[in-house]
This record gives structure tokens, C-alpha cells and sequence, in this order.
């Protein structure tokens, strides 16, 4: 079995289409979206670690939002012109699933604003 054909079969039919075609889920349908527990978010395709919950705001915008990645590393940026709109797409770097957008209009520190969809995130809660 191909990788991908491994892929399709571990991840449900809306984490595969936003995964590995990169569809974006509905606004406010997310179940991370409005989640503020302390821990960090990982790759739900190859478990990468990729944001951490100390970063993580409410954007309004209806998706789980962050100011910053974990290890800049992890994440791929790679320029986006579908829709002929040019926006900033973000992968996991690991396997190459997609995940969201990076925008520059997030709070400080950084200015950024990574909106991600829920369906790539399996939120891992912190030890205590
Ligand atoms: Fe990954």
C-alpha cells in the first residue's frame, strides 16, 4: 500500500480532504476552535508537534488560531495563489499535510496569525 493510500485510510474522509487535498473546514465547526486547554497540538497525519497552547487567541475568525509555531522548523511556509488571491500556506514539514494559512495580522509578540484548521490538529494535554 502507497503511503497515501495508508493516509486515506487512517484519517476520516474530512481530515484526509483537508490533510492532504487542502480543503478548509467550515468556520466555528472545528473542535479545537474555541479549546484553551494547556498542552500542544500535533499533526494528526504523522504527529509532529506544531503549536503549543501558550500561543493559541481567539482570532473570531472561526478557526483555531496562534501567534506562533512550536519550532519553526516543523512548519512549512509555501506561497498560495489559488482563488487568485496570494495568501501563505503553512505544512507540516514532516509529511507535508496541510494545515492553514499564516497571515501578519496577529497580536504581538509576532504579528502572525496562523489560522489551522482543526481537522490537521491532535491536541496532546500537558502533563501535570
Ligand atoms: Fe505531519
Amino acid at each position: 500500500m502507497s503511503q497515501e493510500e495508508e493516509y486515506k485510510k487512517k484519517l476520516s474522509p474530512e481530515q484526509y480532504n483537508i490533510c492532504r487535498l487542502g480543503a478548509t473546514e467550515s468556520p466555528f465547526s472545528g473542535k479545537y476552535n474555541k479549546h484553551y486547554e494547556k498542552g500542544h497540538y500535533d499533526c494528526v497525519v504523522c504527529g509532529q508537534e506544531l503549536f503549543s497552547s501558550t500561543t493559541k487567541f481567539d482570532s473570531g475568525t472561526g478557526w483555531p488560531s496562534f501567534h506562533d509555531v512550536m519550532n519553526s522548523k516543523n512548519v512549512t511556509k509555501k506561497d498560495d495563489y489559488s482563488y487568485n488571491v496570494h495568501r501563505v500556506e503553512a505544512l507540516c514539514s514532516k509529511c507535508g499535510s496541510h494545515l492553514g494559512h499564516v497571515f501578519d495580522d496577529g497580536p504581538k509578540p509576532t504579528g502572525n496569525r496562523w489560522c489551522i484548521n482543526s481537522a490537521s490538529l491532535e491536541f496532546v494535554p500537558e502533563k501535570t
